[in-house]
């Protein structure tokens, strides 16, 4: 459908093309929506397009990081390797792109500034940093969970007269590290992917170390042919049970729980599930991540892992986690991390023990020395799942600002609505599975759950609808809950804000599992969208149900 930005109201604007982003466009401009969607890249990826640092991969399984809405393209599709690559899951996204003509409905290169609700008209203005102006019907922030990297205000960082690099936002064109000086600040997942590759390329890298990580071997490997033939033959099943479990993915704990299975028992299933490699290791008894017994023995086990790779005793020493218990934290996936710290032209710096002073313009000055620098690369993380959302200035009904609104504490309805923003469909977002889950399959829940409220109020003539503030504030609650019953909800980790200096600290992404996560977005909508406001522009707050009753549907125990 042809659209002119400047003058029509269009259906949708969708701001992201990642995955989300991506599959929302499809399936709107297919079910007769008109589309615009915006990007600050220059073209489709999301995370993919801008976290090409060297490398970057996934670590869900290639097979089941990817659409399964189209069984033709499930089977076209080659990937190469168990965990893709950034490239392989970037040419990926544009296959898509190009198989469905997503770039027809893009405008890239323009960054959301701000998002304005029109209470009479019940119509978003959109406008970007580049002045573009869109007028929508519905706003879906497909922005990204992972979007908005953190550069910290380390004292002296504008001196610094070399090369600035974030893993978040590599250029386009790689960087002749070769030969170089480098300062690594950052161990999260991208710091520990990057490093083995930074290692191979620098003279001399220094790793500033600010909280030791648990990262477990991806054991990786190239899909040969047959393991592909049999990937494909499985397809179904695979993405049944990925559809019906709890993070997306097809893998489950071992079925004898922990406290019932002999100490062998137990030592096998960790060695098991060690080589499954990377997060699937948290997987290995279920309760593993609230149990301190459980918890004990797997980080025992980590320990034992740990000690037979590191060399040096003082950095094996700094090396062991002591702030989280294992998989409070998202664990990273690594191939050869901690083996870097044997090589020469390796140095980990404990800030903890040695902090930075100062950078300067030719490197970084910490308590006990000088560590000369021509190129610091951080890999620094992100305000995660509220960042995209907070940074440009969105007001909802009443003027009220999200981010104001969002000061002390994040409340959303199933992750997607949010009080006070009418319209606004936030997929991925706070109080959602997200980043808990596989983000391919979850995208695809979002997406279709969005448009089905879109076709939903279209069809019951409906202009407008809004998360109600007290099912969003007892959604929100539950999920505090559920995280403060684990180790999750106290650590300190991007989950819960903590690494963002003023933001609230609360657990962010929805933490009772993505099948029942599903079970309860179908409950929402098989009742006429109870727990939203749905409203038309003649007609003030109608809540509709086809049931009549206008309640929220009974919660099932399982979520
Ligand atoms: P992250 O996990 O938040 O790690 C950021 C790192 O920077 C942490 O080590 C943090 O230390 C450190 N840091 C932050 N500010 C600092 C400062 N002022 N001085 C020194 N160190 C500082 O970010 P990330 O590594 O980009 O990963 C974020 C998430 O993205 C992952 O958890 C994962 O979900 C996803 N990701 C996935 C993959 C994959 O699929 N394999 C790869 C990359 C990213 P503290 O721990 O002390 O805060």
């Amino acid at each position: 459908m042809a659209v002119n930005v400047n003058e029509d109201v269009v259906d949708v604007v969708i701001v992201g093309a990642g995955f989300a982003g991506i599959y929302t466009a499809i399936h709107a401009t297919k079910e007769a929506l008109s589309v615009v969607g915006i990007d600050a890249a220059s073209d489709v990826g999301g995370t993919w397009f801008w976290n090409r640092y060297p490398g970057a991969r996934c670590d869900v399984e290639s097979i089941d990081y990817s659409f399964s809405f189209d069984e033709e393209l499930q089977q076209q599709w080659r990937w190469t390797e168990r965990y893709a690559t950034q490239p392989e899951i970037l040419g990926y996204l544009n296959h898509v792109a190009d198989r469905y003509n997503v770039r027809d409905h893009y405008r890239f290169g323009e960054r959301l500034t701000e998002a304005v609700w029109n209470e009479s008209s019940h119509v978003w203005q959109v406008t970007t940093e580049n002045g573009l102006t869109l007028l929508c019907r519905w706003l879906v922030m497909a922005s990204g969970s992972l979007s908005q990297p953190v550069l910290p205000p380390i004292r002296g960082l504008d001196s610094f007269d070399g090369e600035i690099l974030m893993t978040a936002a590599w250029p386009e064109k790689d960087p002749d590290l070769r030969g170089k000086k480098i300062g690594l600040i950052g161990t999260g997942s991208s710091g520990i992917q990057a490093l083995p590759h930074l290692a191979d390329e620098a003279e001399a890298i220094v790793v500033y170390q600010r909280t030791a990580n648990y990262s477990i071997p991806a054991f990786h490997w190239e899909l040969d042919g047959q393991q592909w033939q049999e990937a494909q033959a499985n397809y179904g099943e695979r993405r049944r049970v990925s559809w019906n479990s709890l993070a997306g993915s097809p893998w489950t704990s071992h079925p004898t729980p922990f406290h019932d299975a002999s100490k062998e028992e137990r030592e096998s299933v960790f060695e098991d599930f060690w080589t499954k490699g990377g997060v699937l290791f948290a997987k290995a008894f279920s309760g593993l991540t609230a149990d301190p017994d459980i918890n004990a023995a797997a980080t025992d086990f980590f320990l034992k892992k740990l000690a037979n790779i590191v060399d040096d005793p003082q950095t094996l020493v700094d090396l062991t986690p002591k702030d989280q218990p294992l998989g409070a934290k998202r664990i990273c996936t690594d191939s050869g991390y901690y083996e870097c710290f044997n090589r020469k032209n390796v140095e980990l710096v404990n800030l903890p023990s040695d902090p930075i002073v100062s950078i300067g313009p030719d490197g970084v000055t910490t308590q006990s020395g000088f560590h000369q620098h021509d190129v610091l690369v951080f890999a620094t993380g992100f305000d995660a799942l509220t960042g995209a959302l907070t940074a440009p200035t969105i007001r909802g009904r009443g003027n009220r600002l999200l981010r104001a609104q969002w000061q002390d504490g994040v409340t959303t309805f199933l992750g997607m609505g949010i009080p006070g923003f009418p319209n606004l469909l936030s997929l991925n977002g706070p109080g959602s599975p997200s980043v808990l889950s596989n983000m391919a399959l979850t995208s695809e829940q979002q997406g279709r759950f969005a448009l089905d409220l879109i076709h939903y109020c279209d069809r019951h003539g409906f202009s407008s609808a809004e998360a109600r503030a007290d099912t969003a504030a007892e959604w929100t609650e539950d999920n505090a809950n559920r995280a403060n019953s684990t180790f999750f909800g106290s650590a300190s980790s991007w989950y819960t804000g903590a690494n963002i200096e003023g933001k609230a600290r609360e657990f962010l992404p929805f933490i009772g599992g993505f099948r029942p996560y599903i079970e309860a977005c179908d409950s929402v909508s098989e009742t006429g969208y109870a727990g939203f406001l749905l409203s038309n522009t003649s007609a003030n707050r109608v809540r509709t149900d086809p049931h009549g009753s206008g309640q929220v549907p009974p919660r099932k125990e399982n979520y």
